[in-house]
């Protein structure tokens, strides 16, 4: 058998097109899982049962490349991959080009035919690899926070039944930020370049939703600089803090103004815009939530991404 090898990777220079580029791609599909593997392993560092959080444990064998251990207090199994997002999902090889293609912001179609993977598989990877987005609590803003809103148009995209009548190219946009058939984002964000981006709802931002969303995430010495909607107006009064309201067509100078704020709705719109063409309604959320840790992260790689998803 072992001669058999070496014979066999001798020849591996001399093969021409197919049989080198199925070799070559043999290789890379295993390279690519010990990467993989690798990076999972690296999490042992601290073991501990992902049951019942006991740090007795002993290994016990090795199954799917990865090292299995055994829990002394409940006697249960497990891996590295226990209890991620990633547990029991198959093709390790794909897993870092995966991440190279969320990174990149590829959509499904463009995933499919990158991996050789059926769309829905790669929709239920996306999935699995951005769950990890809804369990980061934003961070508590400081200082100055501005805050503003934008507007996104309703969208049924990927809907199979269109509840409306088909509507000519530009859409009806003709009252933005007050129209009840755009959907209402509001961002704050700090000089210390901490931001919380979340959906309020169809018109104008309600003062519900600032309350639900904002009242524990605001320094109690935090100064907000709007744009003077009412809505912010009775929120800063009920939290005890102070309010500056600006117009952002004077740009008055000084260090109140929201122009870090109109700056990130530019790059959202602009990022959701470009490579996606538009987002359905219903997966905004997921959109504003990936855009924001890939910002707020530093997410520059796949193996950084893939790390993040393992946390
Ligand atoms: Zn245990």
């Amino acid at each position: 058998m072992r001669d058999f090898v070496l014979e066999f990777i001798r020849k591996i220079p001399s093969l021409v097109y197919p049989e080198g580029a199925q070799v070559q791609a043999a290789l890379d599909s295993v390279r690519g899982v010990r990467k993989v593997c690798d990076l999972i392993e690296a999490r042992a560092e601290d073991p501990h049962c992902p049951h019942c959080g006991a740090t007795r444990i002993h290994k016990h064998g090795i199954r799917s490349r990865l090292q299995r251990y055994k829990c002394v207090s409940c006697r249960k199994t497990f891996n590295m991959l226990t209890g991620t997002p990633l547990a029991r999902l198959r093709r390790k090889d794909l897993w870092l080009q995966n991440a190279e293609c969320l990174l990149c912001s590829f959509v499904l179609r463009q995933i499919g035919s990158k991996l050789h993977i059926d769309k829905n598989t790669a929709f239920r990877w996306r999935h699995r690899f951005s769950s990890w987005l809804y369990e980061d609590t934003p961070p508590v803003l400081e200082g100055i926070i501005e805050a503003d809103e934008t507007y996104f148009r309703i969208s049924q995209k990927g809907c199979r039944h269109i509840d409306r009548k088909p509507h000519k190219r530009g859409g009806d946009n003709s009252s933005p930020g007050l129209s009840k058939k755009q959907v209402c984002v509001l961002t704050a964000c700090d000089r210390s370049q901490h931001s919380i981006e979340f959906i309020t709802g169809l018109g104008p931002v309600k003062g519900k939703w600032l309350d639900l969303m904002l009242t524990n995430r605001i320094a109690p010495d935090a100064i907000m600089v709007t744009d003077g909607l009412k809505s912010y107006s009775h929120f800063c009064q009920k939290v005890h803090i102070q309010h500056v309201i600006v117009n952002n067509k004077l740009r008055n100078g000084g260090c109140y103004h929201i122009q870090h704020i109109n700056a990130c709705h530019s790059r959202i719109k602009g990022w959701i815009n470009h490579h996606f063409r538009g987002v359905a309604t219903k997966y905004l959320n997921h959109y504003l939530w990936w855009r924001h840790e890939l910002e707020n992260k530093h997410i520059t790689s796949n193996i950084q991404l893939f790390q993040a998803v393992l946390c």
